[in-house]
């Protein structure tokens, strides 16, 4: 982890230190509107546990990413979107900025 836990702007905001236009939130997901958003809907997915990225997740963490997938496309039809997108970045060089595990959920 190159940040600790503390600093970590994702962590913040999932714990309500940080404030952001939460639209959902269950025990493990919570998901709020991107602060810049590049679709008409842009949704950031993040864990409430901190894992920095895809590239580092665990196999006992299987079960537990698959819980933002189902979030979004829970979301997703919740809002009628016909057709999104749905997108980890992973790393600088995948253009990942925050270093808390998040899936983006975008639709024109
Ligand atoms: P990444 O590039 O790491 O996959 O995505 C990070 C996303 O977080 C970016 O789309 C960026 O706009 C968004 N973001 C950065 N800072 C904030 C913030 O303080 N609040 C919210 N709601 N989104 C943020
Ligand atoms: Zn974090």
């Amino acid at each position: 982890m190159k940040k600790s836990m503390n600093d970590c702007l994702f962590c913040k905001i999932s714990k309500k230190e940080t404030p952001a236009d939460v639209v959902f939130e269950n025990g493990e997901v919570v998901a709020f509107k991107d602060i810049n958003p590049k679709a008409r809907v842009h949704l950031l997915f993040v864990l409430k546990k901190h894992i920095d990225s895809v590239a580092v997740l665990e196999d006992s963490d299987e079960e537990l990413v698959g819980k933002l997938i189902f979030a979004a496309r829970d979301m997703a039809k919740k809002e009628n979107l016909s057709g999104y997108k749905l997108v980890f970045n992973v790393g600088r060089t995948g253009g990942q900025i925050i270093d808390h595990i998040h899936l983006h959920l975008l639709a024109d």
